[in-house]
């Protein structure tokens, strides 16, 4: 028997993570914990998903702890009359959602429960976190060195540990990757993504009736998980999808925004983000010829291979194709009085240049003309 332990708090990761450890055939047992939380509408839900897990015969053994006696002291907005902060999740501000010493506590009583089941069935069992690589450096306790060094001192504090063991399957990967990995265990199990889902709680502010503001940190980046896997978010929102989605697009933008301003030169932000053009036979990239690989100058994604890179003479570095998974994105530009092709980073949509089709014939007959200012250069 393959067992495995969990805390289900009714979020989308925890949720993920429950359908993941059924879809490997683990039997499992969750705990969700009252901390006196405001959104407390998730253990609400949590439970909505287990009865429906057993309507389709998955059989979870889920017990809530009530720790609100104690953690309703604890400082932070989540348990305490402070507003829960409105705005993007990795802003300074967020940091007022930290519960002191939460995953510590959460943990110490996973370890506990499960070196109980360990020796009650005499089999290994496996505590699954659900922490991954986008969690926020506010949260310090999300970082999966924190997790080493708690279990480390476990191991020392008890007896049999070596019965148990940590799995932290999406450590490297992100609220997107997770959602999709979600998609991949309803499909494998037979269960509705939507229904599911839609019995989640990701908002630190939901209303009476547990609908989300759609505002907070947690929500937005919720919000935008959902857009990427192509989705509409079937929790109900106190306004429309679109609405809920158009907020966090501008969130979104307004807070890399400000990343781009500081990161960027004047140039690299008026090319990559105003579609501006620099000065012909000006830009650092033009005349080298160097073997190696541009990225995007905003995001790092991967775009072109020197090995592409040709010198047409018309003043910018010229491609003949772009990188097998660059995925450049296409638009028609109707500006200056011209109909050109223009090409933006498909991750980050910074403006590239534009696409003509005077390039050389045995390659496709593509010129990329690229701005030396969207592009950083690594040598290989
Ligand atoms: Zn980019």
């Amino acid at each position: 028997m393959k067992i495995a332990v969990m805390a289900l708090s009714g979020g989308m990761d925890s949720t993920s993570l429950l359908l993941r450890l059924l879809r490997e055939g683990n039997t499992v047992y969750t705990i969700g914990f009252n901390y006196g939380q405001k959104h407390i509408v998730e253990l609400s839900r949590a439970q909505d998903n287990i009865d429906y897990l057993s309507e389709n015969g998955y059989k979870i053994s889920h017990n809530v702890v009530d720790l609100s006696s104690l953690m309703s002291m604890f400082t932070g907005s989540l348990t305490s009359n402070e507003d829960v902060p409105k705005g993007h999740y990795e802003e300074q501000q967020m940091k007022s959602t930290v519960v002191p010493n939460r995953n510590a506590i959460f943990s110490s009583m996973i370890y506990g429960y499960a070196l109980s089941l360990s020796k009650q069935f005499e089999c290994n069992v496996s505590i699954s976190l659900g922490v991954h690589s986008g969690d926020h450096a506010i949260y310090p306790d999300c970082r999966p060195e924190f997790y080493q060094s708690l279990n480390e001192a476990f191991e020392k504090g008890n007896w049999d540990s070596e019965n148990v063991n940590l799995d932290l399957p999406y450590i490297d990967g992100d609220k997107e990757s997770i959602l999709r990995d979600a998609i991949v265990s309803c499909e494998h199990l037979g269960l509705d993504f939507d229904t599911i889902f839609a019995n989640t709680n990701t908002s630190y502010d939901p209303d009476e009736q547990g609908r989300s503001s759609g505002k907070t940190g947690s929500d937005i980046e919720r919000i935008l998980a959902f857009h990427a896997i192509g989705r509409k978010d079937p929790v109900i929102y106190q306004q429309d999808w679109q609405q809920v989605l158009d907020h966090a697009l501008s969130v979104e933008k307004e807070y890399m925004d400000k990343i781009y301003r500081e990161k960027l030169t004047e140039l690299q932000y008026q090319v990559t983000r105003n579609s501006a053009t620099e000065r012909a036979f000006t830009g650092i990239y033009d005349k080298h010829f160097v073997k190696g690989n541009y990225y995007c100058i905003c995001c790092n994604h991967l775009l072109f291979s020197s090995q592409s890179k040709y010198n047409s003479g018309c003043g910018w570095p010229a491609f003949h194709s772009e990188s097998v998974d660059a995925n450049i994105a296409r638009i028609t530009d109707n500006s200056h009085g011209m109909v050109r092709i223009e090409v933006k980073c498909s991750k980050c949509d910074a403006h590239l240049g534009h696409v003509f089709e005077d390039g050389p014939k045995e390659y496709g007959g593509e010129r990329y003309c690229i701005n030396s200012a969207a592009l950083i250069f690594k040598e290989e």
